[in-house]
Parts: C-alpha cells; structure tokens; sequence
C-alpha cells in the first residue's frame, strides 16, 4: 500500500525534475542563440560603418559615426 503511494509521487518529481532541467538547457540554448546573433550583427553594423564612400569624390573611408550623419570624407566636409 505505501509502495503504490510512495511510486506516482517518485515519478512526479522525476517529471518536475526533467522539466526544470529542460527549462534550464532551453534558457541556455535561447542565451547561446542570442549572444550568436548579437555578435554576428554587431560584426555586419561594424562592417557597415567602416567602409562609407564620399558621395562627393567617391573614396572610400572610414567612419565610426551613423551612415545618415555623413556621406561625405573628412576632406570633402
Ligand atoms: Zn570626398
């Protein structure tokens, strides 16, 4: 009698248990996607900003500020 009661609450937790941990390695997984993603488009938007050509004289030059501030170099400004 208490093995047939003391065997669903066994299973149970077991369920509980296997849920957390799939909660937790989901969680992971999403943070792994996550940080993937930030870093590749953070590497296409730093792409973006180093190569900027004068819309003036055409050379290409390099810029840290945002593409709609300026499209001219330093020396057509
Ligand atoms: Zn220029």
């Amino acid at each position: 009698m208490k093995d047939e009661i003391d065997i669903p609450i066994q299973k149970e937790e077991d369920l509980v248990a296997a849920n957390v941990r799939r909660d937790n390695y989901s969680k992971v997984r999403d943070l792994q996607a996550m940080e993937f993603n930030t870093a590749i488009a953070g590497r296409l938007l730093a792409k973006d900003k180093i190569q900027v050509k004068c819309e003036k004289c055409g050379k290409e030059f390099t810029s840290e500020t945002a593409i709609s501030d300026s499209l001219k170099c330093p020396e057509c400004r």
